[in-house]
């Protein structure tokens, strides 16, 4: 049955201050599910009738009138599993000692869903195939990336502090210290996860786990039987093929063992990955050439806020070369000879090739469950993170959409939701993306390429940071912000950063977007000076044609309005 609100008297839109009950528990009649507190007075909401909480409707903070639903009562007697039953759910003989949920995969996606199940009251499982949990993210991706990042931007740094006066002369690299560095921020952080896993009781089966039927998995010699089970499997490097099989071609991951430090690096991808890693080997020394398939480094990304970071690395690196790849690529002693297609041909140390990733879902046995995997290895799933499998759920890198770490953990946190009874769904309007480059480069929302491929109206607000006090008495004012507007609502349609430390700025934006904040919201923010974020503030003040730290000319050739598809 659902409960509802009764008939609260004069009181309408309530917030709801607590909720006295999780899902599975077992209420008497008038035991209170949920406590609501007006400026007046505070009223427990008690249950009309004994039985067990199938789905709770509603949060701390939500608001409520007489009529809005709170939970799902099951009747008096019945004892249901923890989420809405399907028709495919087992019938409680059939269930036996079932888990509640079963997490397949401890990277970010994988232990958000587990810790958040766990804290609904759900028995769960996380199994991981290798010791130490957090997956790619924490212990081969973006964690020992920006430790090694870190370095780099200090050493960068240094160089450029000649140019204001101070010189520390040729740095002293000691590649043990840096890789001790960046092992001691993976170690923290996966312990703590460890220790996180322990405090909810949540229970971790180390090993290989491959599905034996709907409702069950072996992991090594352990059954595993469940009533639900995320996958959260995330996704692996895609190799070339005809590349050889030398130990001087890596990987992401290979390149961030430091095994040693090449004198020629060959980074096989321009994208985020390829960059970032050309980043940490350009400041350590390493005389980097880069080859990317498509016309611009980060493709994908608007060409504008490519622009600085290009013309920075074109300055640092041996070469940059767009629109080609790797013809040829053969090891010999004296290193990797690799030609390419537009005739170069080169000799290098090592070559990393960072060419994408690939979702690791074929090799599941996901069929033995019924779970539909596409041609690529991705597992399809709705909004709810449900696969074709109404018990089965699939979130991160293994799902398909950009393979992000962010959008994996808020996946699995609906993941968790729906499967503890929430009435949820991923709804986010937009999933920010970041290059950890030098300069930064940031982009959230609507992009210009992806405006005008979709006639979307819109109009660009920039902002230089070569007007930015904060930029420039940091000595790089190698950057700008821009906002896209629409120009009917002025709302703010997407972002794009480039500069140190971009990334740190984008939040702003991004929930400016989720919130459906309009340019004015924005500008009216006082943003503190001087800042950094004052760019975003200012951008705002030129898309309402009130900017007074630009110049009037420059102002407005700033807000260039691109009304694509408006007539
Ligand atoms: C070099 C690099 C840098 C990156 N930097 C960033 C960044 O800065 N920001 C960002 O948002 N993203 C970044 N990413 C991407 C990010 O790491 C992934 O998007 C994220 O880790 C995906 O999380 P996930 O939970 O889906 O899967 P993963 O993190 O891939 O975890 C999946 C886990 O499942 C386990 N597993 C797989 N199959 C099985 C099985 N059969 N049985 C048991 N366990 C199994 C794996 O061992 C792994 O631990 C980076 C990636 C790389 C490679």
């Amino acid at each position: 049955m659902r409960v509802e609100i009764p008939d609260l008297g004069d009181f309408a839109d309530v917030p709801v201050t607590e909720v006295l009950v999780a899902v599975g528990d077992r209420v008497e009649v008038e035991q209170p599910l949920i406590v609501l507190e007006s400026d007046k007075a505070t009223m427990e909401i008690p249950a009309p009738a004994a039985g067990v909480v199938e789905a709770l409707l509603v949060r701390v903070g939500d608001t409520v009138s007489q009529g809005s639903p709170i939970a799902e009562l099951s009747a008096d007697g019945a004892a249901p599993s923890a989420a809405a039953p399907t028709a495919e759910e087992p019938s409680a003989d059939d269930a036996g000692d079932r888990v509640d949920v079963v997490v397949l995969g401890a990277g970010p996606g994988g232990y958000t869903a587990a810790f958040r199940a766990a804290d609904l009251g759900l028995d769960v499982v996380l199994v991981e195939r290798y010791e130490r949990l957090g997956g790619v993210c924490l212990n081969v991706g973006c964690i020992p990336s920006k430790a090694l990042l870190h370095v780099a931007k200090v050493l960068a740094d240094a160089q450029d502090a000649a140019k204001q006066g101070i010189a520390f002369g040729e740095p002293s690299i000691d590649v043990d210290g840096v890789r001790a560095f960046k092992q001691a921020a993976v170690d923290r952080l996966t312990g703590g996860l460890s220790q996180l896993a322990k405090g909810r009781g949540v229970r971790v089966v180390r090993g290989e786990a491959r599905f034996t039927g709907p409702h069950e998995l072996t992991v090594g010699e352990e059954a595993i039987a469940f009533e639900h089970c995320v996958v959260a499997t995330g996704s692996s490097a895609v190799r070339v093929p005809g590349f050889p099989d030398d130990r001087r071609i890596m990987t992401s991951t290979g390149a961030l063992e430091l095994t040693d430090m090449p004198e020629r690096l060959l980074v096989v991808g321009g994208g985020i990955i390829g960059l970032e890693m050309a980043t940490v080997y350009d400041a350590l020394g390493s005389e980097v050439t880069v080859v990317e398939l498509m016309d611009q480094l980060i493709p994908g990304c608007d060409p504008d806020l490519v622009k600085p970071l290009h013309q920075r690395i074109a300055k640092r690196y041996a070469a940059i070369h767009l629109g080609t790849s790797v013809e040829r690529a053969e090891a010999r002693d004296d290193g990797i000879h690799v030609t390419l297609s537009n005739g170069e041909a080169g000799v290098f140390d090592r070559v990393l090739v960072a060419v994408g990733r690939r979702p690791n879902g074929a090799a599941l046995g996901l069929e033995e469950a019924g779970v539909h995997v596409d041609d690529r290895g991705f597992v399809r799933v709705d909004e709810q993170q449900r696969t074709g499998v109404q018990h089965v759920f699939a979130i991160g890198d293994v799902c398909g959409g950009p393979m992000l770490a962010h959008k994996a953990m808020h996946e699995g946190r609906v993941a968790a939701e729906v499967i503890a009874g929430h009435n949820v769904q991923f709804d986010a309007r937009t999933i920010p993306s970041i290059a950890y480059t030098d300069p930064e480069v940031a982009w959230a929302g609507l992009t210009e390429i992806e405006a005008s491929a979709s006639d979307t109206p819109y109009e660009v607000a920039k902002m230089p940071w070569s007007a930015s006090g904060r930029a420039l008495s940091m000595g790089r004012s190698d950057g700008h912000t821009k906002l896209l507007v629409d120009p009917a609502s002025r709302r703010v349609l997407g972002v794009g950063i480039v500069g140190t430390g971009a990334g740190e700025l984008l939040a702003e934006i991004v929930h400016a977007i989720e919130m459906h904040s309009d340019a004015e919201d924005v500008a009216l923010t006082i943003h503190p000076h001087p800042t950094l974020s004052e760019t975003i503030g200012i951008a705002a003040e030129v898309a309402l044609g009130v900017a007074t730290d630009l110049p009037p000319a420059r102002r407005a050739a700033s807000a260039k309005a691109r009304a694509h598809g408006a007539g």
